[in-house]
């Protein structure tokens, strides 16, 4: 199974980080061990004193394909989620300022947590997507897929261009404005067109 992620996919994101708004999709990817089981505690990982929430939406992919035209998303996606890249945003800005890899900051144990998976239906693509983030019961991302800079079925093109995918892959799509910091004891709540689709607990 494939975790496939893309970086910088909402403008105010890029900004808020003072990175460049990309021209194509920026992909990297995660492990299968950095799926946090669900109903899991997350613990904050010793190696960051800057552990970043990410709430993003989720794609999960349904048939093996490669080269996918982006109108034929609804053939190879079947379902859709919110869910949290972890990052550790000090050990990113290092290894970005020496041109290294992310992997050590996003891709670690328990740095992917999915919600409930909910069917992906035509309707869906053609509206905006609503989802929101709340940290200890506030709304601390809404997030909009109207909003994204590269649209899902334009990921799905990008990604299969360099990357076969196969069934019970999944794709985050990048993360809103609103990213902040994670502190033992947080809790967690996704939410998808106001449907709560996970509650997750920082260990304290
Ligand atoms: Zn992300």
């Amino acid at each position: 199974m494939s975790i496939f992620c893309i970086g910088r996919n909402y403008v105010e994101h890029a900004k808020e980080l003072g990175n460049e708004v990309p021209t194509s999709p920026v992909i990297f990817m995660k492990p299968t061990g950095a799926l946090l089981p669900q109903g899991s505690e997350f613990e904050i990982p010793a190696f960051t004193q800057d552990l970043h929430f990410e709430g993003e939406l989720v794609l999960r992919v349904s048939k093996f394909g490669k080269n996918i035209k982006a109108a034929d998303v609804l053939s190879y996606c079947d379902a859709i989620t919110v869910g949290i890249d972890f990052t550790a945003r000090d050990v990113q800005n290092g290894l970005k300022q020496k041109g290294l890899p992310w992997e050590k900051a996003k891709a670690f144990d328990g740095s992917a947590v999915l919600g409930t998976w909910q069917l992906l239906t035509e309707k869906m693509l053609q509206a905006p997507i609503h989802f929101e983030l709340h940290k200890n019961g506030q709304a601390v991302q809404k997030g909009d897929s109207s909003l994204m800079i590269f649209t899902m079925p334009v990921i799905l093109e990008s990604i299969t261009e360099y990357f076969s995918i196969h069934p019970g892959d999944m794709i985050y799509t990048g993360t809103p404005v609103g990213v902040g910091p994670t502190a033992k004891g947080d809790h967690f709540e996704g939410f998808l067109e106001g449907t709560s689709v996970f509650t997750l607990k920082v260990k304290p």
